[in-house]
């Protein structure tokens, strides 16, 4: 063994490592697989025996990933959270996972996640919650909570989220992580269990803002197997800025000042790290998104529908486990299988989808959502025309205790009051912690339009250095 613990190593300083013959990928590999054993958390689902030794010459260098439970995998489990999917081993490998174990980083694991990715707290898992990092009585966020409270425990290098109406950003947030959700289409959906495909993207969960771009980077690009892909015009480049001079950043009055329920700590940090934006050059105005008030409520139809209709294909035939018909019939075997296997929350949004789906609803409801979605895009693109980036708080609260908001759904489906705008306009937005609230991470959101993401990577980069957020306390 080196004297270099790799587990205290950003991703980005590994691959150096293991690049300067510091360390091998076998011991970078070895190092975390024994982490990943050892978490407390309820992080992991799976956890890998061993890796292929990378490529010679591979970018990634054999930092192992830890992926998000919906992502297929060819022979390992991929359960999205849920029982209806239990003991499924998927024939192929999604897109990006399959690119980036190309590029050197193979699978660690499979990270615990909400029921279809449904979920703010990881409460909604079928293989039971996560416990954040930070404080045990806490949930980690959600839905992507595993692959967040992997990250911030230290038990993996860099996590892949998916991130639907905030399931990156808001776990990044809660465990004083960095996550980012890049332009809708710019990372293949090929392989990922579906959620709400108009929504749904891939993104990374990293320690800090270079391993986040140096992750996407490899995650980026056009699929033909995905017909919304789109791929990234260029390379994603890693962030150098350590300035904001003329960065102009517009403060959404509707999403801050004007918004309920934003703790004060959360907001005193937000101020604070506008304050440090100012001394890196940066302007500071308050700008509005007229709309984004009517976001959630336009997301909590559209997602459903989507869900409802995505969701469809668990029947007890094609996947997973098969409920008894005891001689009553195709439909009443359906019927048990989804009634047995699906949680409550799934079911709570495939009726609601069902509902505003159905004829004589449909213009009511899904009509009229899709235009409020028209309406916040427009919003978003007359700011960017004043303003580089869009700033705001990513979560309203720091970590609330286990089992707070359970039996609340629509208090729960309140913690994305600050990212569901920019999931539903189809833009990049990136979370970085930007200190503590009462012991525990708040995270600063910025977004900016379809395809900067190597401005914000930069922008956070600059913030990050000069915010100096020390992470350690999470591996306490
Ligand atoms: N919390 C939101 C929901 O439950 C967002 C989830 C997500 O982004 N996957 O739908």
């Amino acid at each position: 063994m080196s004297a270099t613990d790799p587990t205290a190593l950003t991703a980005a300083a590994a691959v150096a490592a293991i690049e300067a013959g510091e360390l091998s990928a076998a011991e970078v590999f070895d190092a975390y697989r024994a982490a990943a054993a050892a978490d407390e958390l309820n992080a992991y689902v799976w956890v890998a025996r061993d890796a292929p030794a990378p490529a010679a010459g591979a970018p990634l260098a054999g930092v192992p990933l830890a992926v998000k439970d919906l992502f297929c995998t060819e022979g390992v489990p991929s359960q999205a959270g849920s029982k209806i999917l239990e003991g499924y081993r998927p024939p192929y490998t999604a897109t990006v996972v399959a690119g980036l174990a190309a590029a050197g980083a193979p699978l660690l694991g499979k990270t615990n996640q909400d029921e279809f990715a449904m979920g703010s707290s990881n409460e909604n898992s079928a293989y039971g919650p996560v416990l954040n990092p930070w404080s045990r009585d806490r949930v980690p966020g959600g839905s992507s909570g595993g692959s967040a409270a992997a990250v911030a425990a230290g038990s993996a290098p860099w996590a892949l989220g998916t991130d639907t109406g905030g399931s990156i950003r808001q776990p990044a947030a809660l465990c004083g992580i960095v996550g980012l959700k890049p332009t809708y289409g710019t990372v293949s959906r090929y392989g990922m269990i579906a959620f709400a495909s108009s929504l749904d993207q891939a993104g990374p969960l990293t320690r800090d803002v270079t391993d986040a771009a140096l992750l996407l980077k490899h995650m980026v690009g056009r699929d033909e197997r995905d017909s919304t892909s789109i791929g990234f015009p260029g390379a994603i480049e890693l962030p150098t800025a350590t300035r904001l001079d003329g960065i102009r950043l517009g403060v959404p009055e509707e999403l801050t000042a004007a918004a309920e329920g934003i703790e004060p700590g959360v907001l005193a940090s937000f101020e604070a790290t506008l304050k440090i934006a100012e001394e890196l050059g940066a302007s500071i105005e308050t700008c509005h998104l007229p709309h984004a008030p009517h976001a959630l409520s336009a997301y909590y139809v559209l997602a459903p529908a989507e869900a409802s209709s995505n969701l469809a294909r668990y029947d007890g035939v094609r996947y997973g486990p098969r409920s008894a018909s005891n001689g009553a019939g195709l439909v009443e075997m359906y019927t048990r299988t989804r009634s047995e296997h699906f949680g409550p929350e799934v079911k709570r949004r495939i009726m609601l989808g069902t509902y505003s789906l159905s004829s004589g609803y449909y213009d009511a409801y899904y009509g009229r959502a899709q235009r409020v979605r028209t309406k916040i895009a427009d919003d978003f693109r007359a700011a960017f025309e004043r303003f580089d980036f869009v700033v705001t708080p990513t979560a309203p609260t720091v970590a609330f205790e286990l089992g707070a908001l359970t039996s609340d759904p629509l208090a729960m489906y309140l913690n994305d009051y600050c990212t569901v705008p920019m999931s539903l306009a189809g833009i990049p937005a990136i979370s970085i912690p930007s200190g503590l609230s009462d012991g525990l991470p708040v995270g600063f959101q910025l977004a900016g339009p379809a395809f900067s993401e190597n401005r914000i990577l930069d922008a956070a980069f600059a913030l990050e250095r000069a915010i100096a957020f020390d992470a350690t306390p999470g591996r306490a």
